[in-house]
């Protein structure tokens, strides 16, 4: 059996048909179809896929890093953060207590799309968080 590894992020595929980019359009179905617990939280997973995969997102890291370094490190409101970035749509205004983001990842994300699997709602929101922990964690995000 050959494993298919994401040259960004890590994860490891068994499958042709199975990447984060799949996944991700799977995903981004649950966000889109408004329902809970998944579409409340479009942006913290948009944010943590763009983070974990810097190449294919350059244009929206300073957006994602903002977005969850407010909420899981200054512990911001979701919702208040997600509409303040809204409102701001130039790229390079930060929240006044954000640090700049760091240049380039660290280290690889302990935890990727992968480790969500199917987005199964009962656990989706501990993971969701998990991953975004670990999104900042490989841009050392402290
Ligand atoms: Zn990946």
């Amino acid at each position: 059996m050959s494993v298919i590894q994401c040259p960004e992020c890590g994860a490891r595929y068994t499958s042709d048909d199975d990447s984060c980019s799949a996944r991700f359009d799977t995903l981004l179905a649950l966000d889109h179809s408004r329902q809970e617990p998944w579409g409340s939280r479009h942006g913290q997973a948009f944010a943590a896929f763009a983070l974990e995969h810097p190449v294919r997102h350059a244009d929206s890291l300073d957006t994602a890093w903002d977005l969850l370094y407010r909420i899981y490190r200054l512990h911001e409101p979701a919702r208040a953060v997600i509409a303040s970035l809204r409102q701001n749509t130039s790229q390079l205004r930060r929240g006044p207590r954000v640090p700049p983001r760091p240049p380039t990842q660290v280290a690889a994300p302990r935890v990727t799309i992968a480790d969500l699997a199917d987005f199964a709602p009962s656990t989706y929101p501990t993971q969701l968080d998990a991953w975004c922990q670990a999104a900042l964690a490989s841009w050392n995000a402290t």
